[in-house]
């Protein structure tokens, strides 16, 4: 799950990094409202999307007086914010974040993250930080450093100091390096964040070490435990199919093929999408039903697949096991009396009470394809996809 920049750094904030001052705001007279009590003047406005990017794609602006705050707010509020990292459609625009503008000296970059490698914590930094990070990681991947931390002995002190000289930093910027550094792992661990991502982290004019912005993405499997961080999810940055999937407690994710699939069982799942693509299709979504699944929450799954418009086919594979065939079959039933099917669907069930399923689908009327062999099913929805 990702936050906000803004709630991410109300998090640094809780964890003694320091950042920018700064507030929230839904509306242009809010933004500028904001600015005035921040004072001073200039000020940076930033559109909070759940996505980087946002500098090169206009969605930071530093603003010299309290109309600009007006009128760049106006104009960015309500539209959806295209950066190379949202995909074409973008995402939208709903709150700003309102800061006072620092003086910046350097830029730098750094962040922790899990390594799934490596099975530790580890650091990324480099003195080249800000805007083109992506650039110097492909052309001068040499200027970016990481290391591992030991989970039992946990950050070092020896280890702050390598990136303090990767950065150039002077002795009396040591400390507050550590600290920063310090609060990334304990705020990593204690909320159980997948990566914390600083870039750029700047020095100002005054030596002061600063995050300028925030990037904070948790582990999805731990969010529950934590009311706080569940009380930032924002589901109007999310994919909205996958929330609604989330409601209903379905292991959906969307994909960019064609073949709607309704599987039981990530393992089987994951082998129906890849028959697919061995049979030339590419699937349009991963769908694992669960195993103590009901009528209601097939029905909800057939209609999110419905739902989406890239959905030329759909591969039902069902193999009863705890999940009975006849509830999958009921399931897909009771969600075709809400939303019409207008396109070809292909049902292969086997296991528990399969025939009671296949029978109720073949009583019901509907135009389905009846299979009992998985890879010919595949190949049939494939073909069926492609419109042959
Ligand atoms: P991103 O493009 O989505 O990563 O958004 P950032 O928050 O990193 O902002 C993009 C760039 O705007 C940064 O790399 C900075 O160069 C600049 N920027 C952001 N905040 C400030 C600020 O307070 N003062 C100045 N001068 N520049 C800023
Ligand atoms: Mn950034």
């Amino acid at each position: 799950m990702n936050i906000h920049e803004y709630q991410a750094k109300q998090l640094f904030k809780l964890y003694g990094i320091p950042v920018p001052e700064g507030s929230p705001a839904e509306t242009a007279g809010h933004a500028e409202q904001v600015a005035r009590e921040l004072g001073g003047n200039a000020w940076v406005v930033k559109a909070q999307v759940h996505a980087g990017g946002r500098g090169k794609a206009g969605g930071v602006h530093i603003a010299k007086s309290l109309d600009e705050i007006t009128e760049f707010s106006r104009k960015l509020l309500g539209t959806r914010l295209v950066t190379q990292q949202t995909g074409a459609e973008g995402l939208p625009v709903e709150t700003l974040y309102v800061e006072k503008a620092g003086q910046i000296d350097r830029e730098f970059y750094l962040s922790a993250l899990v390594d799934r490698g490596s099975e530790r914590v580890i650091f990324i930094a480099s003195a080249a930080g800000g805007m083109d990070i992506e650039e110097v990681a492909e052309k001068t991947p040499d200027r970016i450093i990481s290391f591992q931390v030991d989970p039992a002995a946990g950050l070092q002190p020896y280890q702050c100091r390598k990136v303090a000289f990767a950065f150039g930093l002077e002795s009396t910027q040591f400390k507050s390096l550590e600290k920063i550094m310090a609060g990334i792992y304990k705020l990593l661990l204690e909320k159980d964040a997948g990566q914390i991502e600083i870039n750029p982290l700047v020095t100002t004019n005054s030596g002061e070490l600063v995050a300028v912005d925030a990037k904070i993405n948790f582990d999805d499997n731990a969010v529950a435990v934590h009311p706080d961080i569940t009380a930032m999810r924002d589901p109007g940055q999310e994919d909205e199919k996958e929330h609604k999937a989330q409601q209903f407690g379905l292991n959906y994710i969307t994909l960019d093929g064609s073949i709607g699939c309704m599987v039981n069982g990530a393992g089987l799942a994951m082998a129906t999408m890849d028959l697919v693509k061995l049979k030339g299709g590419s699937p349009a979504n991963f769908l694992d039903v669960g195993g103590g699944t009901n009528t209601e929450k097939v029905a909800e799954a057939f209609k999110l697949i419905l739902a989406d418009p890239n959905v030329k086919a759909v591969l039902v594979n069902i193999f009863g096991g705890i999940v009975k065939c006849d509830v999958i079959a009921e399931g897909i039933l009771a969600a075709v009396k809400e939303v019409s099917v207008k396109v070809p669907v292909v049902v292969r069930l086997e296991g528990t009470n399969a025939e009671a399923g296949r029978t109720l689908l073949r009583e019901s009327g509907l135009n389905l394809v009846a299979a009992d062999d998985l890879a010919k099913a595949a190949e049939q929805v494939v073909a069926l996809a492609e419109g042959v």
